[in-house]
C-alpha cells in the first residue's frame, strides 16, 4: 500500500487541450456547475433541510422543484435521480418485468442495456442494423421482432428499448416511429437518451414513451455519476412502490421509502448539485443543437479531404459524435515505431486530446461545444499529421 500516490491528482485535459473525446463533450460542466461544486462537495451537502427523508422532497436546495421541471422539460410526468443511464434501466427493468420476460432492444444498444437485462434474468432479442457503412436501425424492423417474440415465446415482448442516439456511430433513430409500433403491440417502450437528452429537445409524450432514462455526467454538462429515469403517471405506482418491509422483532417501516431508488435517492450530493445548476444553460442550449449539427458537418466534410478518411454511420450526420475510418492512419501505424499511438502523440503536441490512445484505423470524436475555431484547429491538427506523414490531403 502507498497512499502517497494519491496525494496530488491532477487533470489538465479541459485547461490545456481541446477535447474531443467521445463521451466527454456534453458533461463538461457550465461554469454555475463548478462554482456550486466546491459549495456543495462536503458528503451529504443537500440533506441540511431533509424533512420528508427523500432527497427528491428537500425543499431546500430546491430539488423537489427540480424533480418538476426535469420531468416538464422531458414532456413526461415524474423523474428520479440515479448514477447514471445504467441505474436507471436496471430500475426500469427490475420493477416493471418478472424474471424471464422478453424485451426487444435495438443492435447499437449500450452494453449497460444487455446488463441491466442480465441482473434482471430476462430474456434479450435484438432489433438488427444494417451492414457496413451506415449501420442504421429500421424503426420498423421492431414489429418483426416482436412477432418473431411471439412465434418464439407465445406472447408478446413486454418492454422495447431504443438507443435514440447510439454511442458507435452517432446514429439517430426516430423514436416516434418505434413509439408508435409499441403502443399497437402493446408493448411499454423506453428511450435511452445518454447522448440526447440534454443536447436536444426531447419529447417524451410525441415519442409515446414509457421511459426516457438519460445521463448527467454524458450529456446534461454534470459530475458522474448522475442519470435519470421519467415516466408517466400510469407507472409511477410501480416503479415507484413503497416499502412495505416491517422488522419482525422492532416493528419498524419505511412505509415513505422508494425500493428501486435505496429508500431516498442512489445519488445525491455534488452530482446532483451540478446536474442542477447546469439546468439553466441545458435548457438554453438545446435550442441551439441545429447550429452543433451544422458544425459537426462541416468538420466532416473537411476531415474526408484527408483522402481515405470516412465517416462511417447515417449522412449526413445528425449528431456531433463521429466514428471515422482512417486506413491511410492504419498504414503509417504499421510502420511507424509508435505503432498505433502514433496518432495520439501527434495530437497531443498539436493540443488535441481524447482520441483513444493505440486507435488509427476506426476512431470517435465528439466536437459537442467546441467554437468554430476550436473545431478548425482540430482539422487542422488532422490534416497537418496527415501532410506530414505523406498522405494526400484535398484542398
Ligand atoms: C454512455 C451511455 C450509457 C451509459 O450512461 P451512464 O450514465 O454512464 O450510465 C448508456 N447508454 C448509452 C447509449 C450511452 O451512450
Amino acid at each position: 500500500m502507498n497512499p502517497d500516490r494519491y496525494r496530488n491528482l491532477r487533470r489538465d485535459t479541459e485547461l490545456k487541450y481541446i477535447n474531443v473525446h467521445p463521451i466527454q463533450r456534453g458533461g463538461v460542466l457550465t461554469p454555475e456547475a463548478r462554482k456550486a461544486l466546491i459549495e456543495f462537495a462536503d458528503g451529504y451537502s443537500v440533506c441540511d433541510f431533509c424533512f420528508e427523508g427523500r432527497v427528491d422532497l428537500v425543499e431546500t436546495p430546491p430539488v423537489r422543484d427540480f424533480v418538476g421541471d426535469v420531468a416538464e422539460f422531458l414532456g413526461m410526468d415524474e423523474v428520479r435521480f440515479t448514477p447514471g443511464c445504467r441505474h436507471a434501466k436496471w430500475a426500469v427493468m427490475s420493477t416493471m418485468l418478472e424474471k424471464g420476460d422478453s424485451i426487444v432492444l435495438d443492435s447499437l444498444a449500450h452494453y449497460t442495456s444487455y446488463m441491466a437485462a442480465e441482473a434482471n434474468n430476462l430474456e434479450v432479442y435484438e432489433v438488427p442494423h444494417s451492414g457496413y457503412p451506415e449501420f442504421r436501425i429500421n424503426p420498423e424492423t421492431y414489429a418483426d421482432v416482436f412477432e418473431e417474440v411471439k412465434r418464439e415465446t407465445g406472447e408478446y415482448p413486454k418492454l422495447a428499448l431504443l438507443t435514440h442516439v447510439d454511442y458507435r456511430y452517432g446514429n439517430l433513430t426516430p423514436p416516434e416511429e418505434v413509439g408508435k409500433i409499441c403502443e399497437e403491440y402493446g408493448v411499454m417502450f423506453m428511450v435511452n437518451t445518454a447522448y440526447s437528452s440534454g443536447l436536444m429537445e426531447i419529447n417524451g409524450k410525441k415519442m409515446r414513451a414509457d421511459f426516457i432514462v438519460g445521463s448527467g455526467h454524458k450529456s446534461w454538462a454534470s459530475t458522474a455519476p448522475i442519470g435519470f429515469v421519467a415516466t408517466n403517471y400510469e407507472h409511477v405506482e410501480k416503479l415507484m412502490k413503497t416499502s412495505t418491509i416491517r422488522g419482525r422483532w422492532s416493528g419498524r417501516g419505511f412505509t415513505k421509502k422508494e425500493i428501486a431508488f435505496y429508500g431516498c435517492s442512489p445519488v445525491f450530493g455534488a452530482p446532483l448539485i451540478t446536474f442542477m445548476a447546469s439546468f439553466p444553460s441545458v435548457v438554453e442550449r438545446v435550442s441551439r443543437w441545429e447550429d452543433e449539427v451544422r458544425k459537426a458537418r462541416y468538420f466532416v466534410r473537411e476531415m474526408e479531404k484527408i483522402v481515405g478518411f470516412h465517416q462511417m454511420g447515417v449522412r449526413p450526420t445528425e449528431h456531433t459524435l463521429q466514428n471515422f475510418e482512417s486506413l491511410p492512419f492504419h498504414q503509417v501505424a504499421r510502420k511507424h515505431k509508435r505503432r498505433g499511438y502514433f496518432l495520439y502523440s501527434e495530437l497531443k503536441k498539436r493540443g488535441v486530446i481524447g482520441v483513444h490512445p493505440g486507435l488509427t484505423k476506426n476512431f470517435k470524436i465528439n466536437t459537442y461545444g467546441l467554437t468554430d475555431r476550436q473545431i478548425n484547429h482540430v482539422i487542422w491538427a488532422f490534416k497537418d499529421i496527415a501532410e506530414k506523414y505523406g498522405l494526400e490531403v484535398e484542398d
